[in-house]
């Protein structure tokens, strides 16, 4: 059992490293390299629900609903109505709002540009097949996924030499192409840095991580540089928007939360109640806020609802901002995200490769014990063959179980044990009768009965 893990840990680790097997997750290894699957390989066994592809529906919808509140919240209801109609100011409008939009609209661009990317060749790709608005918003706006021509697999070298006679591809060890067995890949050859992805079931060029905030792939150079501009853009698109609100809201916000924590009425319908507790700490307060909002309703509208969109901005800041800083610092190194993942989940494999070695050290002392506490204990015998006058010697094995250790009966053992025969010159234990017997049988020479 440990060797089978050991041999599938093993195949697994050289799957996974270097840039000859290149591929985002290990490929079917009962498949051949000279592009003909084994007979016994099992039709597409990876399929099922990933979280991905399920995260990829849910996620961008979140941020719809969040960028529509943010933008009714600052430019509906505290540009237009606030500023513009209350106070009828104009100036500071156009100075706050033209450079949000400006910006607004940039980081939307880079966002529907990863969004609604797509591959060059419209069959290839699941994210191809729709057609009217969709396809023609992919066209629009998505960017191209580069697909490089299956004809030519080499990778260009003419920074380093002149001329055209030198050909360098990607290859597996054994010098055959690298193809891709996954979805419906079908054996196509793969080139440099080229990576299956199980959510979108294609191979793609550059690959970095399938992104679940946009529902697509993240691929150098198609995608990459939309994706970072929007992460970088997030930042100063939250300090910019959210400017003019917040200080009203921090100050409305302490407001509320002073009369939550201090209301009667709250304290009773609320705090009190062990069911407060039941969403957590944070959403306890949102609820608390919005009790003491609806009780003050006139001194604070919409107090509670920017302190969410605001709060959970500060959250996507947060997200964008690492995931940025932690783009980068790999790109720096020249490494795409799933070289990175690729690197840990190497490192991983390995621990686990090791420990599995430590087991095998761990079983082999445990054969020795097994072998030192054995029920067995071996015999040299030597004898006269009576026919052909030749001296033979044969080892024989008796176990406790074939009465190594007995003499037959109960009062023969105790006897033995605590009235021992006193006609035995030689200190030491002799073997019982019944077990010389057994012995001198299995070396098949004659005994008198
Ligand atoms: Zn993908
Ligand atoms: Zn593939």
């Amino acid at each position: 059992m440990v060797q089978e893990a050991l041999s599938s840990l093993r195949q697994r680790i050289s799957q996974s490293t270097g840039i000859n097997t290149a591929r985002q997750e290990p490929e079917d290894p009962i498949r051949s390299h000279d592009g003909k699957p084994n007979s016994h390989a099992p039709p597409n066994s990876r399929r099922g629900i990933r979280l991905n592809r399920v995260l990829g529906r849910i996620v961008p919808i979140i941020l719809l609903v969040y960028v529509a509140n943010a933008y009714d919240l600052v430019v509906v209801r505290h540009a237009y109505r606030q500023v513009y109609l209350q106070q009828g100011r104009l100036l500071p409008l156009g100075l706050w709002l033209v450079p949000t939009h400006a910006l607004f609209l940039w980081s939307l661009r880079a966002y529907l540009r990863v969004f609604f990317a797509h591959s060059q060749t419209p069959s290839r790709s699941h994210t191809n097949n729709q057609n009217g608005v969709l396809a023609w918003l992919r066209s629009g706006l998505g960017a191209t996924f580069a697909d490089p021509d299956p004809a030519d697999t080499t990778i260009s070298i003419a920074s380093v030499v002149q001329g055209n006679d030198v050909t360098v591809e990607l290859c597996s060890a054994d010098g055959q192409p690298v193809r891709c067995w996954r979805d419906s890949c079908n054996g196509r050859i793969k080139t440099f840095r080229m990576r299956h992805c199980g959510d979108c079931a294609t191979c793609r060029v550059g690959f970095d991580h399938h992104c679940a905030w946009f529902d697509n792939d993240v691929t150098a150079p198609s995608t990459l540089r939309p994706f970072i501009s929007f992460l970088l853009s997030i930042p100063p698109l939250y300090a910019l928007g959210f400017a003019p609100l917040f200080r009203p809201t921090w100050r409305s916000f302490c407001g509320l939360a002073a009369s939550a924590a201090s209301d009667a009425h709250i304290a009773e319908v609320w705090w009190g109640r062990w069911y407060s507790w039941v969403g957590g700490p944070v959403l306890r307060w949102i609820v608390a806020l919005s009790l003491a909002s609806r009780r003050r309703r006139e001194q604070t509208p919409d107090a509670v609802r920017a302190s969410v969109v605001i709060a959970l901005g500060a959250v996507f800041v947060l997200i964008a901002s690492a995931l940025a800083a932690s783009s980068l610092g790999s790109l720096r190194r020249g490494l795409l995200t799933v070289d990175v993942e690729r690197a840990k989940a190497y490192a991983r494999l390995q621990r686990q490769m090791q420990k599995l070695d430590a087991i095998r050290e761990e079983k082999d002392a445990l054969q020795k014990g097994l072998d030192s506490l054995g029920p067995t204990q071996h015999f040299r015998i030597s004898w006269m063959d009576p026919d052909t006058g030749e001296a033979r010697t044969e080892v024989v094995a008796l176990s406790i179980d074939d009465g190594l250790l007995s003499h037959a009966s109960t009062a023969a053992n105790l006897r033995a044990f605590l009235m021992p025969s006193r006609s035995t010159s030689r200190p030491g234990w002799d073997l019982s009768e019944p077990a010389i017997r057994s012995l001198l049988t299995k070396a098949t020479i004659p005994v008198h009965t």
